[in-house]
């Protein structure tokens, strides 16, 4: 579906995570694999610790995690139930829940510790958790959604809950 991959650029785009068992440790697709068809075992970062309010992380495996991945450890660190994380671009679902749906502010950019502190603040103030889907609004295209296995948070992808309301 396009939803994880490289863009006209030739700049991959998404990535994917699971959660290590029931740390909040995680696997995470690194930078350069959104083109790739099937995923090997060496094309995941293992994400051992990491400081939100610092941006940092540190990693292991023969691929690095992006500072993107930080936004993953969010939601593992908010949402206990969260085993797999999906962040996809699509720009058409992104124009159309913006807003309507948990959404971080249009001035936060990916990769920030803005962003992880975003996430939780949602987590806190939104039925997030709920809903397992969130906008990023200043990262064009932008959605993260998470689940207890891939097939949870690929459904909460493609068919998002309808939004009763503005960050309901
Ligand atoms: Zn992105």
């Amino acid at each position: 579906m396009r939803l994880v991959g490289v863009d006209e650029r030739g700049i991959g785009f998404g990535n994917l995570s699971i959660r290590d068992g029931t740390t909040d440790k995680f696997f995470v697709t690194g930078s350069g694999t959104g083109g790739k068809e099937c995923l090997e075992l060496t094309d995941f970062a293992h994400v051992v610790s990491y400081d939100l309010t610092r941006n940092w992380l540190r990693c292991e495996g023969a691929t690095i995690a992006s500072s993107e991945s930080l936004t993953h450890a969010a939601v593992y660190q908010a949402e206990k139930q969260a085993f797999a994380i999906i962040h996809a671009h699509d720009l058409q679902r992104w124009a159309s829940l913006r807003d309507r749906v948990p959404t971080t502010p249009s001035t936060v950019a990916y990769g920030t510790p803005e962003m992880a502190e975003s996430v939780l603040r949602l987590f806190r103030t939104t039925a997030l958790a709920t809903h397992r889907l969130l906008v990023m609004g200043g990262h064009e295209g932008g959605l993260v959604t998470f689940g207890k296995d891939c097939a949870e948070a690929f459904d909460a992808l493609i068919t998002p809950t309808a939004p009763k309301g503005p960050n309901e």
